[in-house]
């Protein structure tokens, strides 16, 4: 079996040299997915037929000469992007047995680029938590240490990408959902600028936040995957318009980047707030070796930063709220038995069929969308945001990208914070305010505190996507934490 850890480019010499085929790197996935996934829980479910099937294809295409960065990589897909046909449970049981009629627009695209899908990945429910504690079908166990949480909602993808069971995963964040796991599990993720990748085909949760990704062992890999799922939609009113040149540059450039010479910002908010003497002494090496590339350091101010959990969580639960009226038993999902009225249908449907974590957001949200709470609540959240999305937009006056921790600290055990839910949305203090300014930003690794991973977050301008990834790929030529592996 090749080594399962090999970078997407490796595998591309394996498969295009002819060293390796397509369905023997599916057999050998299954294989190792048989041995660890019981332990793990990454994946839900396997597409076992069709991985095959599409693997066999890819051989074909490639013996007949055909070369293209993307053919025949295996790859997992978080369940709560639609894949037609097959289950698409969105993490809840009120989505249990539910069929997606069609496809994903970015699972579209990356059927077309000729990924193999082994199969879709566990999650939150509805991709609300940051511990993959509220999935519905259990949760997901950190590579690096099984008796810690993988970080979520992508916890699924996050974990199968750092154990070696998936090239990469497609993953969402709303506030945090892919830089927190791939910070806690060892890996690389990014949350493009908002709108830059189409959401059509992916379950809604809060639809002013929520952006599409990716995750992979190596930035440049994420570079290759986000290329192939990019680019204007007309499915998604918020799609943009923008091309993808830069990725395609970046990309043909072998990942380096155009200019050496960035200006980086240090938001003293954030550093001032980490209580990690372990993480901040592994920033500061970050640092340094990024002042050794010829990147250029100096403090900035982001004042209202610890306003974004208050104001995403208002946000958030608000948009909740109403997306999530659409589950009520009637025309699809679970429907509750033996209702005598149609109010009775609703209430048992959504009763039974969602979590404890999903039903509080519904009911915050609700609160605060109400008569007489609006104002204090939704219109002043959005006041916020406003402000931050300001300071993030004054910060690149003098700034060219900006580097923060991307968590509070190492995973924390299962079980942890799973009372105090308080506690679980401070987890987010770092990435939600880029969310809510809808910058793009990643997650690298950056070392370790106790055998355990930390990351790095990178945030930039809007459509500077492709300059994060330069970056982070400048810092991974230098440096090997990206390479170090869990020992399952
Ligand atoms: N952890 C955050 C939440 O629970 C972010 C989730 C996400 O980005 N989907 O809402």
């Amino acid at each position: 079996m090749p080594d399962p850890y090999l970078d997407i480019r490796e595998l591309r010499t394996l498969l295009d040299g002819g060293q390796c085929s397509a369905s023997e790197l599916v057999e050998a996935h299954f294989a190792r997915i048989e041995h660890i996934n019981p332990r793990l829980g990454c994946y839900l479910r396997l597409h076992e037929q069709a991985a095959r099937d599409a693997a066999a294809d890819a051989d074909a295409r490639i013996a007949q000469g055909e070369r293209s960065p993307l053919l025949g990589i295996p790859i997992a897909h978080k369940d709560i992007f639609c894949t037609k046909g097959e289950l698409t449970t969105c993490g809840s049981k009120i989505l249990e047995h539910w069929r997606a009629p069609y496809d994903a627009t970015i699972v579209e695209r990356l059927a077309q680029a000729g990924v193999v899908v082994l199969g879709k990945s566990n999650m939150d429910e509805f991709a609300m938590g940051s511990s993959n504690e509220n999935s519905a079908y259990g949760p997901v166990a950190n590579p690096w240490d099984e008796s810690r949480v993988p970080g979520g909602s992508s916890g699924g993808s996050a974990a199968a990408v750092a154990a070696g069971l998936a090239a990469a995963a497609t993953a969402t964040d709303t506030g945090g959902s892919i830089r927190q796991p791939a910070s806690l599990c060892g890996v690389t993720g990014i949350r493009p600028t908002y709108g830059r990748v189409s959401r059509f085909g992916m379950i809604a949760f809060a639809s002013s936040l929520d952006q599409a990704g990716v995750i992979a062992r190596s930035a440049y890999d994420v570079a290759l995957m986000l290329r192939a799922m990019a680019g204007f939609d007309t499915r998604d009113s918020t799609s943009n318009e923008r091309g993808v040149e830069d990725l395609d540059d970046l990309i043909a450039n072998d990942g380096a980047l155009s200019s050496a010479n960035l200006r980086i910002g240090l938001p003293r908010e954030y550093m001032d707030a980490l209580k990690s003497a372990g993480y901040a002494a592994t920033l500061d090496a970050a640092r340094c070796e990024l002042e050794s590339l010829g990147m250029r350091f100096e403090d900035v101010s982001l004042p209202s930063t610890f306003a974004a959990i208050p104001a995403y969580y208002v946000l958030a639960c608000s948009e909740a709220s109403s997306n999530l009226s659409r589950f009520d038993g009637v025309r699809y999902g679970h429907r509750g038995e033996d209702a005598e009225s149609l109010e009775e249908v609703y209430r048992s449907s959504r009763s039974e069929g969602f979590g404890a974590e999903v039903k509080r957001r519904i009911l915050t949200g609700t609160y605060c969308l109400s008569y007489g709470y609006y104002d204090a609540y939704y219109k002043k959240a959005m006041r916020v945001r406003r402000v931050i999305r300001d300071e993030f937009a004054r910060a690149f006056e003098s700034v060219d990208v900006l580097l923060t921790p991307s968590t509070p600290g190492i995973a924390f055990k299962r079980g942890e914070l799973a009372g105090d839910h308080i506690a679980m949305y401070q987890q987010d203090c770092f990435t939600t305010p880029a969310a809510l300014a809808g910058q793009p930003c990643l997650s690298m690794p950056c070392g370790f505190d106790g055998g355990l991973p930390l990351g790095a977050q990178l945030i930039g301008p809007h459509f500077s996507d492709a300059r994060l990834l330069g970056v982070a790929h400048a810092f991974q030529q230098a440096t090997d934490h990206h390479r170090q592996r869990p020992a399952l």
